[in-house]
């Protein structure tokens, strides 16, 4: 009898561990998210089969159909809601040779919206920048740019990054190389603003001036990166040269070797195209008017694949979606995806599903943003939500320790003004969360450059980030409670002295890249 009575409390006391700790919703999370992952397929066939999803691109497109249909596989609805339109584009073939004074095949790529050339290209002598006293020297050494390719971007002293100097460099070398550098630098924008131009006005100006094309090399100060951004002329190429080549060119064309080039940039225009969001959604069966939303957009820049920016974001919603559909079919609020377009432009796609649907917005419970790399999730922020703490904490109790422990949170914190999709909805007062990732080199290596690939992202960080967003998903929605909005009273700016305001909610572009000046 009394050894009967210890095992029965033995095992009262267990039965309560388990139940404090494994929810069964949660532990079938956390076993699917770490036993049969589907984060590897996902990324394969976003990253490496459709690439990157440049607005107004037909991979864009492809991209929100195979979002569509890959829901549809798992049995979640999910529909892509136009919100406007773009300059529709698509990338063809770079081929970027030196052809003179020897043979040999550069690396690099033509921006986005590059208007494209002939298949033959263009066959031209490389020209530098003059060293100018004011604009009226400028303008009558412009004439030189007739039929040339203009190297518009300063060249680097180093190609080494300041990491690989720290540790090899002598102290003394590294602080001169910097030194150098940075008068370099100081040297090369001055001259610019003497010409009357700033970087991004320049190669308009040689556009007109009857240039063949435009070579730049944005550095991102690592090895091999360069970031990839779109194209300012209008007729003629640009291409972007990773910094080696540009360097050699660079040197060739001052040492008066008249290097020259074959440049060819194909690309087609495709006219006006509709932009769209993909919105998948789990209906709630107690509030159904009530809302989650995973949020992640969905758009990238086009020199990489838009592996972590934002690839990642992309396969954590997904993956997040595909689990709370198989072990929490019923959920007591609604819960979408939305995966944004064109949030690369500014935040537009958010900013469209914002202001088209109010309804939403006004009875959104919780938004989860991820938007920042490939990294484990390590700081969340209450977004100025001034009780943010009391829901955000108990939501986050049930998550794995291993997890947590690497989260530092901020509360109340203060609301974003932009950087991401979370900041649409937190100006429209809705409680919107980012979810913000360890950073694994991302503005150097990864952020907008041409290596944003597959092979960048750590899934095991992914996986974690799948686990803690499923379950923040989920103890939203069984929140007993409807999450507060009430907004904290922001602190004086350090800047101007004067006290910050909420931000204002703003409408997005729903005609991109079609009007002058775009
Ligand atoms: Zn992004």
């Amino acid at each position: 009898m009394k050894k009967r009575f210890l095992l029965l409390l033995c095992f009262l006391t267990l039965h309560t561990v388990f139940a404090q700790n494994n929810d069964p919703v949660i532990d079938n999370i956390v076993k699917e998210a770490t036993e049969n992952s589907q984060l590897q397929p996902l990324g394969h066939e976003l990253m490496d089969l459709i690439g990157p999803r440049l607005v107004g691109t037909p991979q864009m497109k492809k991209a929100h159909d195979w979002a569509v249909a890959k829901y549809a596989s798992w049995g979640i609805p999910a529909r892509n809601e136009a919100y406007g339109e773009w300059r529709g584009w698509e990338r063809g073939i770079t081929h970027i040779d030196m052809i003179h004074p020897r043979v040999q095949s550069l690396r690099g790529t033509q921006l986005a919206w590059n208007p494209g050339t002939s298949k033959q290209g263009v066959t031209a002598e490389v020209i530098i920048l003059p060293t100018v006293k004011d604009s009226l020297e400028f303008v009558r050494w412009l004439p030189n740019v007739k039929g040339k390719l203009v190297l518009i971007d300063m060249l680097e002293p180093t190609g080494r990054p300041d990491y690989n100097w720290e540790e090899f460099a002598t102290e003394a070398s590294f602080a001169k190389m910097k030194e150098e550098r940075e008068q370099q630098t100081t040297a090369w924008r001055d001259n610019l603003k003497r010409m009357g131009y700033s970087s991004r006005t320049l190669p308009a100006a040689l556009e007109a001036a009857g240039a063949a094309g435009i070579v730049t090399s944005n550095w991102s100060n690592g090895f091999g990166v360069n970031k990839i951004f779109s194209a300012r002329t209008k007729k003629i190429p640009t291409v972007d040269l990773e910094l080696e080549d540009y360097g050699m060119l660079y040197r060739l064309a001052q040492s008066g070797h008249t290097p020259k080039l074959n440049v060819v940039a194909l690309s087609k225009e495709l006219g006006v195209v509709p932009t769209f969001n993909t919105i998948a959604e789990i209906k709630g069966s107690e509030k159904p008017e009530e809302y989650i939303i995973l949020s992640a957009h969905f758009d990238s820049w086009d020199g990489g694949t838009g592996a972590t920016d934002n690839g990642t974001g992309t396969l954590i919603m997904m993956e997040a979606m595909r689990l709370l559909k198989k072990y929490y079919p019923n959920p007591k609020r609604t819960i979408l995806a939305g995966h944004w377009g064109s949030e690369e432009q500014g935040l537009n796609g958010s900013r469209a599903f914002v202001e088209d649907h109010p309804e939403i917005v006004a009875n959104v419970q919780a938004v989860f943003n991820q938007d920042n790399g490939t990294g484990r999730v390590v700081r969340l922020s209450g977004g100025g939500f001034l009780h943010a703490y009391d829901y955000l904490s108990s939501w986050l109790e049930p998550v794995p320790d291993r997890i947590t422990d690497g989260i530092e949170t901020t509360f109340p914190g203060t609301p974003a003004r932009g950087g991401s999709d979370y900041a649409s909805f937190q100006a429209a007062g809705a409680p919107a969360f980012s979810l913000s990732s360890l950073n694994w080199s991302y503005w150097n290596y990864t952020w907008h450059t041409n290596r944003d690939t597959y092979d960048k992202i750590i899934f095991d960080d992914v996986r974690d980030n799948v686990i803690l967003t499923a379950i923040l998903a989920y103890m939203a929605s069984e929140d007993p409670d409807t999450t507060s909005r009430e907004k904290s009273i922001l602190p004086v700016s350090s800047r101007t002295g004067e006290q910050l305001e909420w931000p204002e909610p703003k409408s997005p572009n729903r005609r991109g890249g079609l009007d002058e000046g775009n």
